[in-house]
């Protein structure tokens, strides 16, 4: 039996992790998540191996030349993120249905590899506006690294029809509930 890949991608403050997180309390999916590497430093509350594999820069880069990424980007200047491949090959094998929060050229690179197997999805914000607020709602960013985020974000939503399916995270349930239903029906098919 094989298994298949949920892409979910978006700028950053969307709502990726809070769509993905809610979709698993409800519990009428089974999805495995799939921890990305990252250099950038835990934010509190964060676990190493849970969120992400944290890694010293050096660290990510050896395994960048041992092979060991399906996928890396430099998705902020010095801040690297990538999907290792032990997360996904093995796993697929067994049949699980892996869900992958990655920015957006990462979820375009990965839709390549795994074509029909993959369902990619791009979360939009109702505005550039409510995404800069949920930013600094969410109080984990400086004003800075908040404003970097957000002119990336307009490159970023300029991709968005290169997805499968667009979802506008506008009231959360309705944007989980389409989120699920669309999984359900790739599930199946
Ligand atoms: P991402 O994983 O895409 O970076 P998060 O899931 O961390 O984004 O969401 C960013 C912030 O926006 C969080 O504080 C979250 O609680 C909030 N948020 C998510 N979805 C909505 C929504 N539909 N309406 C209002 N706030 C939201
Ligand atoms: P954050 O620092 O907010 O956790 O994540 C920043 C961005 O990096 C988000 O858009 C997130 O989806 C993306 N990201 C997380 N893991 C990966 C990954 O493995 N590969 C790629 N390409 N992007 C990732």
């Amino acid at each position: 039996m094989t298994g298949k890949l949920i892409i979910i991608s978006a700028p950053s403050g969307c709502g990726k992790s809070t769509i993905i997180h809610e979709i698993e309390e409800r519990g009428n999916v089974e999805m495995k998540f799939s921890v990305s590497a990252t250099n950038r430093a835990p934010r509190p509350g964060e676990q190493h191996g849970v969120n992400y594999y944290f890694l010293t820069t050096e660290e990510f880069h050896d395994k960048v030349v041992a092979g060991e990424f399906l996928e890396y980007e430099e998705v902020y200047p010095g801040r690297f993120y990538g999907t290792l491949r032990s997360e996904i090959d093995r796993r697929l094998e067994c049949g699980d249905i892996i869900v992958l929060d990655i920015d957006v050229n990462g979820g375009l690179n990965v839709k390549k590899v795994y074509g029909d197997r993959a369902l990619s999805i791009f979360i939009q914000p109702p505005t550039i506006e409510s995404l800069r607020s949920r930013l600094e709602g969410r109080g984990t960013e400086s004003p800075e690294v908040i404003d970097q985020r957000v002119s990336r974000a307009e490159y970023e939503i300029s991709l968005a029809p290169k997805f499968d399916v667009t979802i506008v995270n506008d009231y959360l349930p309705q944007a989980v509930t389409e989120a699920e239903e669309t999984i359900k029906a790739f599930i199946k098919r």
